[in-house]
């Protein structure tokens, strides 16, 4: 029997406004090498200069995994030859990081916890892009400079649940921390997977491979299957020793296998030495106490939720799993209206008409309009079938609830005394029916209440018709 163990290194793009050694602008979509510099583009005698902002973020990262943060750090240089990089090296932290030490809980399912240990966090700048139109291949350096955090985790994972887990709670604390966007189609939340399989029991760690750049969970998981199942074959069929070798793969999601890229480069291949051109980034007093006050993070957020609405631990971890929902669940709640329902009208009838493809926060349907359509349910306004109109039409353009309520006539009549005059005309129309019900035959009640909201067309509010007729029909 085998375990699996893993490792991961996530590079998070950092969402600052500059460039992590220069002032050019981080802003994507612009006309290519536009937003370069004598800095960014290597050119002699320019010199990068630390953006502190960069800094601030790292602190706030490294508070939220509960970290060592250096008060001194240190940058190195990597050197490697490849054309989105015009100084043939890359900028890092490799000896001292900014962020050492830290640990990340992950939740399963049963609601049994996992702690897994993170090495290290450490600032370094990201290469260009280099694009290939038919023969030609171009290079743009605009993303040349972006600054990058790269958390490397221990060897902790021994699934590819584990992994996910992982990733998805990463990822909600950058979101919440709002110190990058972490999208990984967008490429500013880039996974390399390292695996390698060793028998149960063994403590030793076995040869590893990294597998690069997987932008999708669905397809991490499919790498990992699949690069386990090659390693243990190559170990029962006895060729483990020659066929893993330390080195990096890619994973190709249409021909469904992982391949070798190249083979793994050893620190010396890097010719690593400290960085010449730049001082020490030192963390001040001020900025720890600046930074180390973070945002509610999920975990307290969940916590809080099921305490404060009384919510279950299910519904609070799918509102809390994504800052934006959550902070749109909680101006919902601005509107004075039961945590239950507006998890129902958030989590289904919202998300279920988005269907994912437009984000929540630039839905027309703002987090106050679906509250305040939830209160006219809550208020006997409407009833929550005459909800689901109004919001279909609220997804099409931009209006305003009560308006869409008078305007498609969704108003139930709570008023008693027009309700009263239905329900006395219904019984004086079916006298035998009220004696029937008198002699004892219940189930007719219903019936009545089918009766006043048929001549109500619907627009009664079924409690309400319920209260009178109870009264008047003793
Ligand atoms: P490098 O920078 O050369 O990729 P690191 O020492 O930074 O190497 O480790 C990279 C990642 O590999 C870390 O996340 C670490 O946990 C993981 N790792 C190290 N050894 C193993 C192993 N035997 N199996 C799986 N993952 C491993
Ligand atoms: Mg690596
Ligand atoms: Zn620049």
């Amino acid at each position: 029997m085998f375990e699996i163990v893993i490792g991961l290194e996530v590079h998070v793009q950092l969402n600052t406004k500059t460039k992590l050694f220069c002032s050019c602008p981080t802003s994507f979509n612009h006309k290519q090498n536009t937003n370069t510099c004598p800095t960014c583009l290597a050119l002699p005698g320019a010199l990068p200069v630390l953006n502190k902002e960069v800094l601030h973020k790292s602190v706030m990262l490294g508070t939220a995994i509960d970290a060592t943060i250096n008060r001194t750090s240190f940058f190195d240089r990597k050197s490697y030859f490849y054309p989105d990089s015009p100084s043939a090296y890359q900028i890092t932290q490799l000896y001292t990081p900014v962020v050492e030490h830290g640990k990340l809980q992950i939740d399963f399912e049963d609601g049994s916890h996992k702690i897994i240990r993170i090495n290290r966090a450490h600032i370094e700048a990201d290469a260009g892009k280099n694009i290939h139109e038919g023969d030609i291949s171009k290079v743009d350096l605009n993303r040349a400079g972006t600054p990058l955090l790269e958390i490397v985790s221990e060897p902790d994972m021994r699934s590819s649940e584990e992994v996910i887990l992982y990733l998805k709670k990463l990822h909600s604390i950058i979101r919440y921390l709002d110190i990058g966007d972490a999208n990984m189609q967008e490429g500013s939340f880039r996974v390399d997977v390292n695996v390698s399989i060793r028998p149960k029991g063994d403590e030793k760690l076995y040869t590893r491979v990294e597998i690069k750049n997987i932008n999708s969970f669905k397809f991490i998981e499919k790498a990992i299957e699949l690069e386990v199942a090659r390693q243990i074959e190559a170990w029962e069929d006895g060729v483990y020793e020659s066929e893993i070798c330390q080195e990096t793969r890619l994973f190709d999601q249409t021909k469904q296998e992982t391949r070798s890229m190249r083979g793994k480069e050893e620190a010396a291949d890097y010719r690593y030495f400290p960085e010449p051109d730049l001082l020490k980034a030192v963390v001040t007093d001020e900025m720890i106490s600046v930074y180390s006050k973070i945002p509610e993070l999920p975990d307290e957020k969940k916590s809080r939720f099921v305490q404060e609405y009384g919510m279950n631990e299910y519904n609070a971890s799918v509102i809390t799993s994504s800052v934006e929902m959550a902070h749109f669940f909680e101006a919902m709640m601005q509107e004075g209206i039961s945590a239950k329902n507006a998890t129902t009208w958030l989590t289904v009838e919202l998300q279920g008409r988005l269907k994912g493809e437009v984000n929540i926060t630039n839905s027309h349907v703002d987090a106050k309009k679906l509250g305040h359509l939830v209160k006219r349910i809550e208020d006997g306004t409407i009833s929550g079938k005459a909800a689901k109109e109004v919001l279909d039409r609220l997804m099409e353009e931009n209006l305003d609830v009560d308006g869409v309520i008078d305007a498609l006539g969704l108003k139930q009549v709570s008023d008693t005394g027009a309700l009263e005059t239905i329900c006395d005309a219904i019984i004086a129309a079916n006298g035998d029916k009220v004696a029937e019900y008198k002699g004892g035959k219940d189930k007719l009640f219903g019936f009545f209440v089918g009766q006043v909201m048929k001549e109500s067309k619907g627009s009664a509010n079924p409690q309400a018709v319920n209260d009178i007729l109870k009264v008047k029909l003793g």
